[in-house]
């Protein structure tokens, strides 16, 4: 029996003002985009912002549904917008962000498990990781480079793709 251990390391920041300009407005433009989260159920509203390398930055928030499954969380909103529109424009970093009137938000939310995977199939495809920034409202920032550290055991299977 051989034991394994993995360290993850993230930065913690006391809030948006630690942060640098670029990364402070990517902050703020997640919060924008929590406007246009459809949210009527949960009433958690999600914003993401994603800045790509040429310096546009997409929006997107989550987007529920009246048949729950059918919904979608804000991050693989915006990813898959820049997998069908922006995919040539690599991925620089992503602002998440959260906010309700349900509850008080003390620490920043993580993505969930689906949406770690779809941020790790991205890395794969843009052959660079991105940093994430988690950002809580009135609270701290984390700091992330690149999926890995949240999802060590990410899928990767090449041999689903064939190779000429
Ligand atoms: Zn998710």
């Amino acid at each position: 029996m051989t034991n394994h251990e993995i360290k993850i390391d993230f930065n913690e920041y006391d809030s948006i003002g630690d942060l640098n300009i670029p990364d402070k407005l990517l902050c703020e433009e997640a919060v924008k985009a929590l406007e246009t989260s459809h949210s009527p159920y949960s009433k958690f509203r999600v914003g993401v912002a994603v800045l790509l390398q040429s310096g546009t930055v997409l929006h997107a928030s989550n987007q529920e549904n009246a048949a729950y499954p059918s919904g979608l969380c804000a991050e693989r909103v915006a990813l898959f917008h820049w997998g069908t529109s922006h995919a040539d424009d690599p991925i620089v970093a992503m602002a998440v962000t959260a906010h309700t009137n349900e509850f008080e938000l003390t620490k920043p939310i993580t993505s969930c498990g689906a949406c770690l995977q779809v941020m790790a199939e991205c890395e794969k495809r843009q052959h660079q990781p991105f940093r994430i920034l988690l950002y809580c409202i009135d609270g701290p920032v984390w700091e992330v480079n690149g999926v890995q550290s949240f999802l060590p055991f990410m899928f990767f299977e090449d041999r689903l793709i064939q190779q000429p």
